[in-house]
C-alpha cells in the first residue's frame, strides 16, 4: 500500500478486528460467569427447598413410626387380655378387636414404610445436590476470579484500541469515515477489501473494468458490488 489513506484504512481494519475479537471475548467471559452464577443460584435454591421437604419427610417418618408402634402395642395388650380371660365370655369380642387392629396395623406399617422410603430418597437427593453445590460453587469462584483478571486486561486493550481507532478515524475525511462506519457495522473489522487482478479479494467477485480502474486511480469511496466492502487497490501480493 503506497498511499497513506489506504494504509490508514487497513490499519483501521486491523484495529477494528482487534476490537471485535476483544468484545466477543469479553461477552463470552461475561456470559460464562453469568451462566455459572445462575446455576449456582438455582442449585442453592433447590438445596433449601429439598432441606425443607426432607425435614417434613423426617417428621412424618417419626409420626408414622409412633402410630405403628402404638397400634402394635394395642394388639399385644389385647392378646394378653385374651390369654388372661380363660372364660369364653368376651373372647369373640376381643378376637374381633384384634382382627381389626391387625388390619389397621398392616396399613400403618405401609404408611410407615412409605415415610421411611421417601425420607431416605430425599436424603440421598439432598446429599447429591449438596455435592453438586460444592462443585458449582468452586467452579464459580475460580471462573469469577479468572474472568476478573481477564476482563481487566481486555478492557485495558479495548481502551487502547478504541483510542487508536479514533486517531485513525481523524485522519480520513468525513465521507470516507461515514462510509467506513456503515460498512464496518456490517462486517466488524472487515470493512476493507483488496482489489487485485480485477476482482475483490474478500468475496472473489470479478469487478467491472470501469470500477476497477477507478479503484486503481485512487477513488476510496467505491464499494464491491458483491459484498459492499470498501475497495482498495493492491499491486503487491499481501496485506
Ligand atoms: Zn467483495
Amino acid at each position: 500500500m503506497k498511499d497513506s489513506v489506504s494504509k490508514t484504512l487497513f490499519s483501521l481494519s486491523a484495529v477494528d478486528r482487534d476490537i471485535q475479537a476483544l468484545t466477543t471475548r469479553r461477552t463470552d467471559l461475561e456470559n460464562q460467569r453469568r451462566d455459572l452464577f445462575n446455576e449456582l443460584s438455582y442449585v442453592k435454591g433447590r438445596v433449601v427447598e429439598l432441606e425443607g421437604l426432607h425435614r417434613e419427610a423426617e417428621s412424618r417418618r417419626v409420626l408414622e413410626e409412633h402410630r405403628y408402634h402404638d397400634e402394635e402395642q394395642k394388639i399385644t395388650e389385647r392378646r394378653r387380655q385374651l390369654s388372661a380371660m380363660g372364660v369364653m365370655k368376651n373372647v369373640k369380642l376381643v378376637e374381633r378387636e384384634i382382627d381389626i387392629a391387625s388390619r389397621s396395623l398392616e396399613s400403618l406399617q405401609k404408611s410407615f414404610q412409605d415415610a421411611v422410603d421417601s425420607a431416605s430418597a430425599l436424603g440421598s437427593e439432598l446429599s447429591e445436590l449438596r455435592e453438586r453445590l460444592e462443585k458449582v460453587q468452586m467452579q464459580f469462584e475460580n471462573t469469577a476470579q479468572e474472568a476478573e483478571t481477564s476482563l481487566t486486561e481486555i478492557n485495558k486493550s479495548l481502551a487502547a484500541q478504541t483510542a487508536e481507532h479514533e486517531a485513525l478515524m481523524a485522519k480520513v475525511d468525513e465521507r470516507l469515515s461515514n462510509l467506513y462506519n456503515k460498512v464496518n457495522a456490517r462486517y466488524p473489522g472487515e470493512a476493507v477489501a483488496l482489489a487485485k487482478s480485477g476482482s475483490c479479494r474478500s468475496c472473489y467477485r470479478a469487478l467491472p473494468a470501469q470500477l476497477y480502474n477507478q479503484v486503481i486511480a485512487g477513488n476510496r469511496l467505491l464499494q464491491c458490488p458483491g459484498c459492499s466492502r470498501i475497495l482498495v487497490y493492491s499491486d503487491n501480493g499481501d496485506e
